[in-house]
């Protein structure tokens, strides 16, 4: 069997659970524009996954929207990406159900994530939050793609996906899926929670303390940095300093990322500055490169049939890829189709 080659093609995606945060900026969005023009990209507002906690209906249709403004504001272009959202096109569901019946148990039980995000409660969580990761499968392989740009929360999902399109190729005896490439790089793959170097920021975190979002004003920025934990030692000499110190060593990787710089030299810049010289020039550099975003977000808002518009149009270009793709699908599978 000759292998067939897959047009290098970029999927990915962000919940519409809560407000953008940097997080989601610097291991996400940003990253998107960066690949937008070297391949074929498709960016998705997955409110499929979104349900899979509780949200108020009346919210979600504003956070898709937000979604959906946070990547036109940073840069995407409708004409060269493909944005739009998940729940209007019907073949993420179809092959998600599929790729149910393709993962295993044992797999599912692995993820580090669901049992973070269920903690105790796991008996009591949805169905919907368990089987999340076959759906992001679905949604990466009902387009082929190959690369996939996310942050580091979400690579062994990535490489569940990898498993699931080989199992599938490997069941049915076919290599009908491509084995999808992770692409996480930078220095902001894992931004961390500002009033805890251990864990991740997160839209759904319980503090907005400990999360800037991408709307926050000026002086909310200022304030957020300049209560984030750290220890009390100033800034080292070399990056190897930051070793052991998660709170300084996330706040330097903020700086690099928002810079365009790398670690080592925002340690070559500020070595030996006190959190009271560098809390504020990471303020002013965040605000820096946020400030145009918000409010080219918040005009997009106000014109939501605009943002409807440029999400229907991007779902009907969605569906002529995904279309043939699952219909192929499903003659592998056996499915009749009279
Ligand atoms: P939730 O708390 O609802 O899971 P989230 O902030 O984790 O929200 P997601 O929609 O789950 O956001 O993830 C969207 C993208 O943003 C993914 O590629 C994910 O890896 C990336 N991402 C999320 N949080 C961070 C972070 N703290 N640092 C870097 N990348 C992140
Ligand atoms: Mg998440």
């Amino acid at each position: 069997m000759t292998e067939p080659t897959f047009t290098p093609r970029v999927f990915s995606g962000i919940k519409p659970s809560g407000g953008l945060t940097l997080g989601n900026y610097l291991g996400a969005i940003k990253r998107f524009v960066g690949m937008q023009g070297e391949m074929e990209t498709i960016y998705c507002v997955v409110d499929l996954h979104a349900i899979t906690v509780w949200q108020d209906p009346a919210e979600l249709a504003n956070a898709t929207r937000e979604v959906a403004a946070g990547y036109l504001a940073a840069g995407l272009d409708p004409t060269q990406s493909i944005l739009f959202n998940q729940s209007q096109v019907a073949g993420h569901a179809e092959l998600g159900w599929v790729f149910n019946c393709v993962a295993r148990v044992g797999w599912m039980n692995r993820m580090t994530q669901f049992k973070d995000k269920a903690g105790t409660n796991a008996e009591k969580v949805s169905l919907g939050l368990y089987a999340y990761p076959s759906l992001m499968a679905a949604d990466i392989l009902l387009y082929h793609a190959t690369h996939v740009p996310v942050g580091e929360d979400q690579k062994q999902h990535v490489e569940l996906t990898r498993d699931i399109a080989a199992k599938f190729n490997h069941d049915f005896g076919t290599a009908f899926f491509p084995i999808t490439e992770p692409v996480i790089d930078g220095p902001a793959t894992r931004v961390m929670n500002l009033r805890d170097g251990t864990r991740k920021m997160s839209k759904s975190g319980e503090s907005d303390m400990e999360r800037i979002n991408m709307t926050d004003d000026a002086d909310t920025i200022a304030k957020k940095f300049k209560k984030a934990k750290t220890d009390p030692a100033a800034l080292p000499d070399t990056l190897d300093g930051l070793a052991g110190r998660p709170e300084a060593r996330n706040l330097v990787d903020i700086y690099a990322a928002l810079d365009d710089s790398t670690p080592e030299a925002v340690i070559a810049a500020y070595q030996g500055a006190g959190w009271g010289r560098f809390k504020p020039a990471l303020a002013d550099l965040a605000v820096a490169k946020l400030a145009p975003i918000s409010q080219e977000m918040s005009r997009l808002m106000n014109d939501p049939a605009e943002i409807d518009r440029i999400l229907a149009q991007g779902a009907a270009r969605a569906r002529q890829i995904a279309e043939p793709i699952l219909k192929q699908t499903y003659d592998i599978v056996g499915f009749l189709r009279s």
